[in-house]
């Protein structure tokens, strides 16, 4: 009874905190703008299972890609154990799914094994942070504090897969030293077991508890965690590509302020309706973070830092100053600055900052050449253009500012109908001493 008590506890305090924290950042959605609509559920449950659960976009670099996915995988199974064993922490049953039979075999197995599998993807990946120069995990945004945080979650990971193999180690060794029945299947705990024999049965029960707690307190901890973390998007990645953005990458969506605008000039009544002086005028772009669209954050907070977009950035690669996972960082970070402050004090609250040239300069914006190969890389389907476009918008429609080139474009589109210099009906003179008839 003490032991459900002491669970329930943990429990209330985990999901209490957990809760805080997820209320936290849902009122900043609050703030943000509409995106596209959420329809095609038929598309997004297919982009779900091949992009998320498949890791179809991970395999692009195999290597570390597959150890990648095994984490995923094992985060997948093992979670079936972990809700088993909640439930025994409440009502104080032992092993309560094993009225599954057979299947309760498979899930157990697969839950050993996949510990096995993770504990060795991690050390990979922690070997790799600390011992190797991985050109991916660097860049001005990737402060010490980034590195930091990667590995305290790793390490975590691997402490909650050995304290998980610990159990079942000590789980078989008891039930073997008692005679009892050992309920599920545990490959490789049965292999490793032989190495801790020898011991009382009391020790080996020790073991499996003390492991038991671990592991479940290393979830409780974890959970809190995470969403402090890069790591969040344990939580966030199978979402964040269910609510995919659906276009062809290259289509750009249009401006429904905009869309408004041309309409209330070419309808005067609604015109004269809108000219209502309680009628909100809207920023046009993106100058700061709640101009951006839910989607916009939803993508920031699901971010995992891998790079993969960054390395892929043709203007990154020649030297400029973009990097898409910045982007991404700092709209995340901002909201994160900004967001408790419009709580406080409303949306229209000005600290006199904003995430246009505090986080994010224009020159990075420019150096987008969107050719959205930074949204084809991510692994989970985050779309950096749309964001970029749209500050790039708020610059060009709200300050008249963008690089001279562009400017003359712009001129030029305006008079002439074209980007060029030359009036449309001199379209043709190239073509004047030619034997064909212009007229
Ligand atoms: S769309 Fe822009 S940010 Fe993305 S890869 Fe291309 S140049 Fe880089
Ligand atoms: S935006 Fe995607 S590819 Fe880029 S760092 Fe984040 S998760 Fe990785």
């Amino acid at each position: 009874m003490t032991k459900q008590i002491v669970f329930a506890i943990a429990l209330l305090i985990t999901i209490g905190v957990f809760s805080y924290t997820i209320g936290r950042i849902i009122r900043f959605f609050r703030f943000t703008r509409p995106a596209f609509p959420l329809k095609d559920w038929g598309r997004r449950i297919n982009v779900m299972f091949s992009v998320a659960f498949g890791q179809t976009k991970i395999f692009r670099r195999p290597v570390i890609g597959m150890f990648h996915a095994l984490v995923f995988w094992g985060f997948c199974v093992i979670i079936f154990g972990s809700i088993e064993m909640v439930i025994d922490g409440l009502s104080g049953s032992e092993r309560v799914l094993q009225f599954l039979g057979p299947v309760y075999n498979i899930i157990m197995a697969s839950g050993d094994i996949f510990a096995l599998l993770v504990a060795i993807s991690i050390i990979v990946f922690l070997s790799r942070r600390i011992f190797f120069h991985i050109k991916r995990f660097e860049g001005i945004e990737m402060k010490k504090i980034s590195h930091i945080d990667a590995n305290i979650a790793l390490t975590i990971i691997l402490l909650l897969m050995v304290s998980l193999l610990s159990m079942n180690i000590g789980y078989v060794n008891y039930k073997t030293v008692t005679g009892g029945t050992i309920v599920g299947l545990y490959p490789v705990s049965a292999i490793l077991a032989p190495l801790f024999s020898g011991g009382l049965a009391e020790n080996y029960r020790l073991m499996y508890e003390a492991s038991w707690w671990t592991h479940i307190l290393l979830i409780f901890l974890f959970a809190n965690i995470l969403p402090y973390s890069k790591h969040f998007h344990v939580f966030m990645s199978v979402p964040n590509v269910f609510l995919s953005r659906l276009d062809p990458l290259g289509k750009l969506p249009n401006m429904d302020s905009i869309t408004r605008e041309v309409k209330l000039m070419l309808d005067p009544n609604t015109a004269f309706a809108a000219a209502a002086p309680d009628t909100p005028v809207e920023r046009f772009g993106v100058k700061d973070a709640e101009d951006a669209s839910w989607k916009n954050y939803f993508d920031s907070l699901a971010c995992t830092e891998c790079g993969r977009c960054t390395s892929v950035c043709p203007a990154n690669i020649t030297g400029k100053k973009l990097s898409p996972r910045k982007v991404m960082m700092d709209l995340r970070a901002r909201m994160k600055e900004k967001g408790p402050l419009m709580v406080r004090n409303g949306r229209d609250f000005n600290d006199n900052r904003s995430l246009l040239r505090d986080y994010i300069s224009e020159e990075e914006l420019w150096a987008c050449t969107t050719c959205n190969a930074c949204a084809k890389e991510c692994p989970i389907n985050i779309n950096h253009p749309t964001l970029i476009v749209d500050m790039r918008r708020y610059l060009v429609m709200e300050e008249a500012s963008a690089p001279g080139e562009l400017k003359t474009v712009f001129n030029n589109i305006e008079n002439n109908g074209a980007p060029w210099q030359y009036s449309a009906e001199d379209r043709l003179y190239w073509a004047k001493d030619l034997e064909i008839n212009i007229n």
